[in-house]
């Protein structure tokens, strides 16, 4: 966990207030390097938020002393080192707790999946979830800090900011430009001068998928890196809407309103494009009612099948799609948080 401190006085914070309230000065992030077990209980009751029983709550130290709690479901001894090894496995799913640290939390689950190599030089093509001139706090479309913080992670990384382009398109009458405004996550794109691509502008390319034939846009070839950034939620039918889904905004207009539910093509699609990065919000849960719930969550994968069936794991939703139900959980890699610590019923009315 990073702590934030005043470079003047050195009070710190567990959250980013930003600025020192005594001195005024911008605070530094202070990442934790060793991070010792310093204190256990063990719950035994469950509740709302926490069903699975038994589960331990560990009180973590940091080399500077800092202490914070977190939940787990593997018991720990007094002194043991807290420490979450990297998985290599390109199959595998991370999934982290925000708190109060979006940049955190995506630190940590890219970390997790073993890292991602990127330069100055590196173009890099991202693609949030855009469908609706909405605002943000009805999380249908990707929060824009989410946004902000996933485009600090890659300057930080190394990435130059002309490099990076977002890209969308309108699959109805709305104007994108509409949607962006509204979203806010034009704001976020104007703040870090970022390039807007309208996909529906580029040039498509002829692929197979499932045996259809699509035609995905030729930026998905033009780049290094992918990312794509789902806002993972419910549709009107409790279906999952994950990653697998939001990728599909690379198709043309026509093929992504005739495939948008095509099983055969959500479970093809990774293997038409190059590999790309999912960095899934699972912050405010959308649901079937159009409520938002809170889970609290980012998840990543470079495999968006996976990383939609371990949403599904975590958030209770029995119901898989078609193109979820031959995934096995078991199967899955899952590093950072188990799901039988963060499993949290979001369809549940409490
Ligand atoms: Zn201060």
């Amino acid at each position: 966990m990073a702590f934030f401190q005043c470079p003047k006085c050195k009070n710190k914070w567990q959250y980013n207030i930003s600025k020192c309230p005594d001195c005024f000065l911008d605070l530094e992030r202070i990442k934790s390097t060793k991070i010792k077990v310093i204190g256990i209980s063990r719950v035994k009751i469950p509740s709302i938020f926490h069903p699975k029983t038994p589960y331990y709550i560990l009180v973590l130290e940091n080399e500077k002393g800092n202490r914070w709690v977190q939940k787990s479901i593997r018991e720990y001894k007094i002194g043991d080192e807290f420490r979450l090894k990297p998985s290599q496995n390109k199959q595998a799913v991370s999934v982290w707790k925000t708190k109060y640290d979006i940049l955190e939390a995506i630190e940590k689950t890219i970390e997790l999946i073993g890292g991602i190599k990127i330069n100055e030089e590196s173009k890099i093509l991202i693609l949030p979830t855009l469908i609706s001139a909405k605002h943000p706090y009805l999380a249908d479309n990707t929060n824009p800090e989410f946004l902000d913080s996933v485009i600090k992670f890659l300057t930080q990384s190394g990435a130059d900011l002309k490099n990076i382009k977002i890209a969308s398109q309108s699959f109805d009458n709305v104007p994108i430009e509409a949607s962006a405004q509204k979203s806010q996550l034009l704001n976020v794109c104007l703040k870090h001068k970022i390039a807007v691509l309208d996909l529906a502008k580029t040039s498509f390319l002829k692929k197979e998928a499932g045996g259809l034939n699509i035609q995905i846009s030729e930026q998905a070839f033009k780049n290094d890196l992918i990312i794509n950034l789902p806002i993972l939620k419910l549709d009107q039918k409790k279906k999952i809407k994950g990653a697998t889904n939001n990728i599909l905004t690379l198709l043309s207009k026509k093929d992504y309103l005739s495939f948008e539910e095509n099983d055969e093509i959500l479970k093809a699609i990774s293997k038409v494009l190059p590999e790309y990065l999912n960095i899934a919000e699972g912050i405010y849960i959308q649901r079937a009612d159009k409520v938002v719930t809170y889970l609290g969550l980012i998840f990543a994968s470079f495999n968006s099948l996976n990383l939609d069936r371990v949403f599904a794991e975590v958030s209770m939703i029995k119901n898989l799609p078609e193109h979820l139900k031959d995934i096995k959980i078991e199967h899955i890699q899952i590093t950072g948080r188990h799901p039988d610590e963060l499993q949290y019923n979001v369809e549940k009315i409490y």
